[in-house]
C-alpha cells in the first residue's frame, strides 16, 4: 500500500470544497459523470487511431448506482480507466488537469470533452465522508487501481482486481446528505444535468406499471437523449423535429411554440443552440421555462442573464458553449469579451430570422405579431442593434385589425392626417370602448386610428417619435386628448366670438359644480369645436398622460406617478346649448382694486406696508358675467361629458339618472 499527501498548496482544501466552493452540493454528480463521459469520449477517440484498433468497444454506458446498505452511490463507466501512474498525476496533484493535456495531445481529434467545470472529481467530498476510485486502464497489461480517500489530504493506493477496463467511483456518502442514496432525487439529478449528454447514461432498470404494481423490466433505464436536436445540422430535421425537442425540453408545456431558431457558429466562438418563441399567455408563464445553458451537451444552468440580452431571456431553448466560463462571478461574465460577442450573434440571428419570416409571408407574420410583440419592442427598447433591424418588421396595428410597418402606415395616413405645421400625427386609442365617441368622430373626419394597448406601448410610440426627430416630426396623440379639430389642426382655429369676460364666466360656472375626487383635477376650457358635437367633453393632455403612463414602469420618474389626473372639461362653444346659456348670463360693471384682492400674492415685505399703499394703483372697472339659475342644467351637462369618458360612477351615477328622470 502506499500513503501521500494530496498535491494541493493549501493545507486542507477540503473543508473548502465543503463550506465555500459549491453553493449547489447536488452539482458532485454532474461533475462525477463528466468526467465518466469524457473518459468515454477519450476512448472513442483513441480507438479511431491505427495502432488500438482491438479495444473493444462494445459497451459503453456510463451506469450509476445506489447501495442503500452501504450507503453508496458509485459511477462507473467503461472509458480509458487510469494507471496508479495516472491517479497519482490526474487526482493526487489536483492543480493539474489531465482534460487539458489530453487535448493537447490529440488537439483536433477529440470529439467533445467535457472538463470545464474546474475541481471536477473532488466535488464528490462535498456529499461523502470517503470516496474510492477502482480503475482499470485500457492499456495493454495494465494493473487495476484502488484509491480511497476519506476527506482529508491523506490517501492510499494499491494495486486491486478490476475484471473490468474503466472506473468506478465509490461515494460514501454522508449522513446528512442520505437525500443521495434516494432513487427518485438521484434520478431527478440526472435528468436535470444528464438530460442531453453525449453518452448513454443508465440508472436501474426501465419500470413498468402492470396490474397495479410497478415491475422492472431487463431493460435497463436509459436517463439521456444523445444526440439532441441542437447538435443536428438544420437541414436533417424537419419542424416537427423541433417542435417535439420543445416538449423534451420542457415537459409540463402544452402549448406549441410559434417559430424556432437554430444557432451555430464556430468562429470566433463556439455555440450552437435552438431558441423557441413561445406563446405566452399570461405574465405568470413568462419565466416558468426558461433558456438552458448547456457546455459540451451538459447542463449547467438556467440562469443565462448576462449571456443572452436581457429581453431574450423571455424565449425558450437552449445554448450549448463551451466559450462560456462557468465558474466565475456574474459581473465578471458581464465583462467577458466572449459572452459580450456572444450576445452579439443572438440578436442579431433573432432579429435576423424575424426579418426573414416577414419578407417570407407578411400574412402569417402578421398572424403572430401580438404574441411577439412584447420581445420586440422590449428588445427594441434596450438594444439599439436589434432596433435597426427591428424597425423595418415591427408592426402597427389599426382599429381595422390591419397591419403595417411605421414606414407603410406613415405613407397610408400622410394625406389626411398631416397638421398645419407639418406634424404627422397619428391617432391612438388603448382601449376603443371607453373612447368610442371620439374614435367616432375621428373616423368620421376620415382619420384611421390605431389600437395601443401593448404593455410597452407608449415606451414604443416614445421611441419612434424620438428616432424621427425634428425632421420626421411625427406624433402619437391618443383621440381623446382633444377635440376632434385640435387633435390635427389643420388651418389656424376661427376666431372666437366670445370676449375673454364671457368665457371666464362660463368656466366659473361650470368649475363650482363639478364633482370634487381625490387625485383629480378638471380643468374647464373654451372651444368653439364642431356644433355636432357634444356640448361639455373630457379631453387629457397628451403629454401629462403618457409622463405619468411611463413612469410606472420606470424609476427616478416617480415624480410624474405622484401628480393627480388632470383632464380638461372642454365647452364647446359651437353648441347651440352652450350658445343659449350664453345667451342667458348677465353682467355687472365691477371695480377692482388691483392692491388689495387677496389672490395676487401678497409677498411685499410686510414692514413696507406703507409704501405699498401709497404706490396704490387706479382701480379698474371689469366686466363680470354671471349665470344663475341654471345649476341643474349645468350639471346635466357636466355629467353627460364624464359619462362618456366612463369618469360618471358610483353616487355620481346615480345623482345623475335620478336628475335626468326628473327633467323628463
Ligand atoms: P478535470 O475533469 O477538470 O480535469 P477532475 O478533477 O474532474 O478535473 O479530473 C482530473 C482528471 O482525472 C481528469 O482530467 C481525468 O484525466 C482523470 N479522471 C477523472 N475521472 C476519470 C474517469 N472516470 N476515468 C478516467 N479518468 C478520469
Amino acid at each position: 500500500m502506499n500513503k501521500g499527501n494530496i498535491g494541493v498548496t493549501s493545507d486542507n482544501i477540503f473543508p473548502v470544497i465543503k463550506k465555500f466552493l459549491y453553493s449547489d452540493h447536488e452539482i458532485f454528480l454532474r461533475e462525477l459523470i463528466s468526467n465518466a463521459v469524457d473518459a468515454t469520449q477519450k476512448l472513442k477517440v483513441i480507438s479511431r487511431q491505427a495502432d488500438a484498433a482491438n479495444i473493444p468497444m462494445d459497451d459503453l454506458r456510463v451506469r450509476v448506482s445506489i447501495d442503500k446498505a452501504k450507503k453508496t452511490l458509485t459511477v462507473s463507466d467503461h472509458g480509458i480507466g487510469m494507471t496508479a501512474e495516472e491517479v497519482d498525476r490526474y487526482i493526487n496533484q489536483i492543480a493539474f488537469s489531465g482534460a487539458e493535456e489530453f487535448v493537447n495531445k490529440y488537439k483536433d481529434k477529440t470529439e467533445a470533452i467535457i472538463g470545464h467545470f474546474g475541481l471536477g472529481f473532488y466535488s464528490a467530498f462535498m456529499v461523502s465522508k470517503k470516496v474510492e476510485i477502482f480503475s482499470l486502464s485500457y492499456q495493454e497489461d495494465a494493473k487495476a487501481v484502488h484509491w480511497s480517500c476519506e476527506g482529508d489530504p491523506e490517501y492510499t493506493m494499491e494495486d486491486t482486481i478490476k475484471a473490468e477496463r474503466g472506473t468506478d467511483v465509490v461515494l460514501h456518502i454522508d449522513d446528512e446528505f442520505s437525500q443521495y442514496l434516494e432513487d427518485a432525487t438521484v434520478e431527478g439529478l440526472l435528468r436535470k444535468y444528464c438530460k442531453f449528454l453525449p453518452v448513454e447514461i443508465a440508472f436501474g432498470k426501465k419500470k413498468e406499471w402492470k396490474d397495479g404494481k410497478q415491475v422492472e423490466l431487463d431493460e435497463e433505464n436509459i436517463i439521456n437523449d444523445i444526440n439532441p436536436a441542437w447538435t443536428r445540422k438544420p437541414s436533417e430535421l424537419t419542424d416537427e423535429d423541433y417542435d417535439k425537442f420543445y416538449h423534451e425540453l420542457y415537459p409540463d408545456q402544452m402549448e406549441e411554440p410559434l417559430f424556432h431558431i437554430h444557432l451555430n457558429v464556430d468562429y470566433p466562438f463556439n455555440l450552437t443552440g435552438i431558441l423557441y418563441f413561445p406563446k405566452i399567455k399570461s405574465n405568470l408563464d413568462v419565466h416558468r421555462n426558461k433558456i438552458q445553458l448547456y457546455c459540451n451537451q451538459v447542463y449547467v444552468t438556467d440562469e443565462v442573464t448576462n449571456i443572452v440580452p436581457e429581453y431574450l431571456t423571455l424565449l425558450h431553448g437552449v445554448i450549448d458553449s463551451p466559450d462560456i466560463p462557468l465558474n466565475v462571478s456574474r459581473s465578471y461574465l458581464q465583462s467577458d469579451n466572449n459572452v459580450k460577442k456572444i450576445s452579439g450573434y443572438i440578436t442579431k440571428k433573432v432579429a435576423d430570422k424575424l426579418a426573414e419570416l416577414y419578407k417570407a409571408d407578411k400574412d402569417a407574420f402578421a398572424k403572430k405579431w401580438d404574441d411577439i410583440k412584447l420581445f420586440i419592442q422590449f428588445g427594441m427598447l434596450t438594444d439599439e442593434k436589434f432596433y435597426e433591424k427591428a424597425v423595418t418588421f415591427a408592426l402597427l396595428k389599426n382599429l381595422n385589425g390591419e397591419y403595417f410597418t411605421l414606414d407603410e402606415y406613415k405613407q397610408k395616413v400622410k394625406e389626411t392626417q398631416t397638421d398645419k405645421d407639418g406634424n404627422l400625427v397619428l391617432l391612438y386609442t388603448n382601449d376603443p370602448e371607453a373612447h368610442y365617441t371620439y374614435i367616432d368622430r375621428a373616423k368620421a373626419k376620415g382619420y384611421d386610428v390605431l389600437l395601443m394597448d401593448g404593455e410597452l406601448d407608449v415606451h414604443a410610440m416614445s421611441q419612434a417619435e424620438q428616432k424621427a426627430g425634428d425632421d420626421g416630426k411625427l406624433r402619437f396623440v391618443r383621440v381623446d386628448s382633444d377635440t376632434v379639430e385640435n387633435l390635427i389642426r389643420k388651418e389656424d382655429t376661427a376666431a372666437d366670438t366670445l370676449s375673454d369676460e364671457q368665457k371666464e364666466g362660463l368656466r366659473k360656472a361650470f368649475e363650482a359644480l363639478i364633482p370634487k375626487a381625490e387625485k383629480l383635477n378638471y380643468y374647464v376650457s373654451c372651444e368653439p369645436a364642431a356644433a355636432d358635437a357634444l356640448p361639455v367633453f373630457l379631453t387629457q393632455n397628451e403629454f401629462m398622460r403618457r409622463m405619468k403612463e411611463m413612469s410606472a414602469h420606470q424609476q427616478g420618474m416617480s415624480f410624474y406617478g405622484q401628480m393627480p389626473d388632470s383632464y380638461n372639461l372642454v365647452l364647446n362653444t359651437s353648441h347651440p346649448l352652450i350658445q343659449e346659456l350664453i345667451a342667458k348670463m348677465t353682467s355687472e360693471q365691477v371695480e377692482e382694486n388691483p392692491s388689495d384682492t387677496s389672490d395676487k400674492s401678497d409677498v411685499s415685505d410686510s414692514s413696507d406696508t406703507s409704501a405699498s399703499s401709497d404706490t396704490k394703483k387706479e382701480p379698474v372697472i371689469k366686466t363680470v358675467y354671471t349665470l344663475s339659475g341654471e345649476d341643474e342644467r349645468l350639471k346635466q351637462l357636466i355629467d353627460i361629458a364624464l359619462l362618456a369618458s366612463g369618469k360618471l360612477k358610483g353616487e355620481a351615477l346615480a345623482k345623475f339618472v335620478n336628475r335626468s328622470v326628473e327633467l323628463l
